[in-house]
């Protein structure tokens, strides 16, 4: 029968990758608890709705990349391609604001996009997001630019440069936008892509983070939202530069570094590495004073970051395996019973290791366990079971003892 493969970008995580998911995410809870975070999973899949309105219907995400179906009451519903929006709606379904004037969710595990797959980007991919949702103060931009950035080196990821930029507000943005249109109006509209010549009637922001040569090149002298902000957009900014100084953080203005959606607003924020060429993005998050409203909850401003497990992956190594403490080889049918009470017993005094069914030669069963890695080998012949001992090989030196069940947890442990 043919083979059933697995689907197209989406991954198989053995042992190596799967142990440096879990550092990533175990990190993530360590470095962001410090940070007053809690734990938030939400499902994996929404209601189609949702993303429509947090993502926003124009979004190629939206509209071409996901995994949407009806389930058998004809319902939409869709596998999430990033983790904000399920958060927000389990924040405005269990009226969490009523409840604490700030949250702060941290979220890390699997999103489905519909993209072509190439390295490190995949149709299930895997995402580290935190979510603080209540303060408007700058300082609130400013430690969580911080903590990425203290996560991120805690983790062990180097060369990798913060970008900043201002998006405005709904006071200053408008005006900005317009000017911006009608720049772009003026320039010979033949040297921009037809995506850019759409976005500059839809979303005239978004032509300047087009990576096109060309339109890059045609929109260099383009207005600058920074030279438009409105009084209170720049004294916010300001703030978030002078906190990060304090730190020693460093950043860039990316003046490119735009949104698409209206409901961000003011600092946006990305990190790149030099380290993984042309899709150097690691991490990227803004300000969102308008999302909560967008998907029918208050007014609530607040602000998030997502992190590309996948991308981190790429640049850094998997941690060393844990070595096993013990192989359990049996010389005997007979003694397999035994050999199981044995593998029980280590287990329940917090050892770890793994029993070989089989019986075997004494010669296969060290090589056996060799090959486990295990620092101690147990032999189990009919002699130990007569004794009720065990045969205990130290695997790094050979010295072996026979060693009463009763003391082979301690005598493991203590390697005496
Ligand atoms: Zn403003
Ligand atoms: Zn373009």
């Amino acid at each position: 029968m043919a083979k059933i493969q697995a689907i197209k970008g989406f991954a198989d995580l053995f042992a190596d990758e799967s142990r440096l998911f879990t550092f990533l995410e175990q990190s993530a809870r360590t470095v962001f608890f410090r940070y007053g975070f809690t734990e938030l999973r939400t499902p994996l899949m929404e209601y189609t709705d949702l993303f429509c309105r947090s993502i926003g219907t124009e979004t190629d995400v939206v509209q071409k990349e996901m995994y949407t179906f009806n389930d058998s009451k004809g319902r939409s519903m869709s596998l999430r391609p990033e983790a904000t929006a399920g958060v927000m709606r389990a924040y405005v379904e269990n009226n969490v604001g009523a409840k604490e004037s700030v949250s702060k969710f941290f979220t890390a595990g699997p999103m489905f996009r519909h993209e072509r797959p190439q390295k490190g980007r995949m149709r299930q991919f895997h995402q580290i997001n935190c979510e603080c949702i209540g303060p408007k103060e700058p300082e609130a931009d400013a430690e969580m630019i911080s903590m990425l950035m203290y996560f991120l080196n805690y983790i062990g990821i180097k060369n990798i440069t913060l970008q900043l930029n201002s998006l405005g507000c709904p006071n200053c943005r408008p005006a900005y936008r317009e000017k911006l249109q009608n720049w772009l109006k003026s320039l010979d509209t033949s040297v921009l892509c037809e995506d850019c010549r759409r976005r500059m009637e839809t979303n005239p922001l978004r032509v300047l983070d087009c990576k096109n040569p060309s339109c890059k090149e045609a929109t260099k002298d383009a207005p600058l939202m920074l030279d438009h902000t409105c009084d209170e957009c720049a004294g916010h900014f300001q703030t978030v530069k002078n906190c990060l100084d304090s730190q020693n953080i460093h950043y860039e203005i990316n003046h490119r570094l735009v949104r698409g959606l209206d409901y961000y607003t003011r600092t946006a924020f990305e990190v790149v590495s030099d380290n993984i060429g042309a899709q150097g993005s690691i991490a990227g998050g803004g300000r969102y004073d308008g999302l909560v409203e967008s998907i029918g909850g208050s007014s609530v401003p607040g602000i998030g970051f997502a992190c590309g497990m996948e991308r981190l992956a790429l640049l850094l190594q998997a941690p060393e395996a844990p070595k096993a403490d013990f192989y359990i080889a049996v010389l005997d049918d007979a003694c397999r019973e035994y050999g199981f009470k044995a593998a029980q017993m280590l287990r329940h005094g917090e050892l770890c290791g793994t029993m070989g069914f089989e019986s075997r030669s004494i010669k296969s069963a060290m090589r056996q366990a060799d090959k486990s890695g295990a620092k101690y080998a147990v032999l189990i012949g009919s002699s130990e079971l007569e004794q009720h001992n065990l045969m205990i090989k130290n695997m790094e030196n050979g010295t072996q003892e026979a060693v009463p069940f009763d003391r082979a947890v301690s005598f493991i442990k203590e390697g005496k």
